[in-house]
């Protein structure tokens, strides 16, 4: 697999990362936490080592959504932009809809399925995990 980099921020301009290679994993989430956070009917989100992101002009600002669990946002616009959770040592998650080029990361599965609106149906034939898929 060749080495990507990928650019992205938030819809203002004063969040912007660069990434470096590929994601260990993209997936449409439909957990209520996430619902909520981007109040969006669900959630696309692409899973880095943190060491893969670097922020340029500084780390988003963040929430403490849930005990040991923290979402980056831009303190301007508000664009959701990262996750961070003590059960992911190491990991960040990026709103893939905050990448420049979102087109290039494709979701490759649906977790917290249980919990997705009723009227939300994606039409692919991807895995559906009715909370956390085997590997996070
Ligand atoms: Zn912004």
């Amino acid at each position: 697999m060749s080495e990507q980099e990928s650019h992205g921020g938030c819809q203002c301009g004063a969040i912007r990362y660069r990434i470096d290679g590929e994601p260990l994993m993209a997936a449409i989430y439909h957990c209520t936490m996430c619902r909520r956070a981007n109040a969006a009917p669900a959630v696309a989100w692409a899973m880095f080592q943190e060491s893969q992101v670097v922020f340029s002009n500084g780390p988003p600002a963040a929430y403490a959504s849930s005990p040991g669990a923290t979402r980056g946002f831009c303190p301007v616009c508000g664009t959701q932009i990262s996750f961070t959770a003590d059960y992911i040592p190491g990991l960040i998650d990026i709103t893939i809809g905050s990448l420049d080029h979102p087109e290039m990361v494709a979701p490759n599965l649906h977790y917290w399925d249980a919990e997705r609106l009723p009227w939300v149906h994606f039409a692919d034939d991807l895995p559906r995990y009715p909370e956390f898929p085997p590997v996070a």
